[in-house]
């Protein structure tokens, strides 16, 4: 096990994983927010991230690292709507 800084608080902590134990459950807890605005509100090619940060309360940060989660493999959502014009094709809402 190395040293790591936790993505979510900056505490260091002895782990295998992104996150320390503390935050492991709000991380799980975001997931489930994102996984639900898929399911529920999510239109593709509709909403940036900045939307998404604003609908869940998750932040840009996180958002910025959970959404490279293999959960979320092949859901591309644009930082701002107006790269949506270049990027549309890549847009997949998968989960
Ligand atoms: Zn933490």
């Amino acid at each position: 096990m190395e040293i790591k800084r936790c993505a979510r608080c900056g505490q260091f902590f002895e782990t295998i994983n992104e996150v320390c134990n503390n935050c492991i459950a709000k991380d799980n807890k975001d997931i489930g927010k994102l996984k639900n605005y898929f399911s529920y509100g999510y239109v593709a090619g509709k909403v940036s991230l900045g939307d998404i940060s604003n609908d869940t309360g998750i932040t840009m940060k996180n958002l910025n690292r959970l959404i490279s989660n293999e959960e979320f493999e092949g859901v591309y959502i644009p930082e701002t709507l107006s790269e949506n014009n270049i990027d549309k094709k890549k847009i997949v809402a998968k989960v």
